[in-house]
């Protein structure tokens, strides 16, 4: 069998207070990070988890977080890197449907939009503290197909959907298998950093902080179990460490 490739694509950086990363902390410092997604070159499908923000969107209604993102760091010219057009993407898979992580989502108009039920009726009537993260709805363009689930879902062989809400409220981990390295545990938005893994500090961004702190348990218990290296969402010096698109995970 055809190992997967995994690809991770550079969507640039937003900047959010230090109190935002993790809740209550080291209020007024201001914290540069990056946005990325994750293509998976698997034999059954090509898969896409989160799609970046939207430069003009955020331009335009979040200025404040002061977007650096080049036209390479868009997500056509990032499925370019790969070899791909944005029409070749099967299935897409948003770990939750905030801004910074569904601004590709309307590129990809042959692709199934996997979705957590819950999520994509939030997104459609946020609560008034959840607005500004839902407030690029271009994911729901018109025709978009979308495919409603919910629990835990294996996508394709050894690729694999684990609920993790808290953040929002049907945020989705990614872990993908591979035949001759290690497992890789994509956190999304459920953490975004080690310290939060380390010291089970939760983001100030949640619907359910408690909920937040059970989603970061369960992805400790995951990395543990499954053999699997962690990648948080939105951390500068542990993006920096990894490899990017044109460069790949696994495919041996
Ligand atoms: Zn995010």
């Amino acid at each position: 069998m055809t190992d997967s490739k995994v690809y991770l694509l550079d969507g640039g950086t937003l900047v959010i207070d230090a109190s935002d990363v993790h809740w209550h902390i080291d209020a007024g410092t201001p914290v540069r990070f990056p946005v990325y997604s994750v293509l998976i070159e698997h034999p059954d499908a090509l898969i896409l988890y989160d799609t970046g923000y939207d430069l003009d969107h955020v331009n335009a209604v979040l200025p404040f977080e002061l977007p650096l993102q080049t036209p390479e760091q868009t997500i056509p010219a990032q499925l370019a890197l790969c070899g791909y057009k944005p029409e070749d993407v099967d299935i897409v898979i948003n770990s939750h449907f905030h801004f910074d992580h569904v601004g590709g989502n309307k590129y990809l108009t042959n692709a199934t939009t996997l979705v957590h039920k819950e999520e994509l009726r939030h997104a459609k009537v946020p609560e008034p503290f959840e607005r500004l993260g839902y407030s690029d709805v271009s994911f729901d363009y018109p025709g978009v197909t979308y495919r409603p689930i919910s629990g835990d879902y294996e996508i394709v062989p050894g690729v694999w959907l684990f609920e993790t809400p808290g953040h929002t409220i049907g945020h989705y981990s990614l872990l993908v298998e591979l035949q001759n390295e290690r497992s890789m545990l994509f956190c999304g938005d459920a953490a975004y950093t080690r310290t939060t893994l380390e010291k089970e500090w939760i983001a100030g961004f949640h619907l359910d902080p408690t909920k937040s702190v059970e989603a970061i348990r369960r992805l400790n218990y995951l990395a543990r179990t499954r053999d699997a290296d962690v990648y948080p969402s939105h951390e500068l010096e542990s993006y920096e460490q990894w490899k990017v698109a044109p460069q790949f995970y696994g495919g041996s």
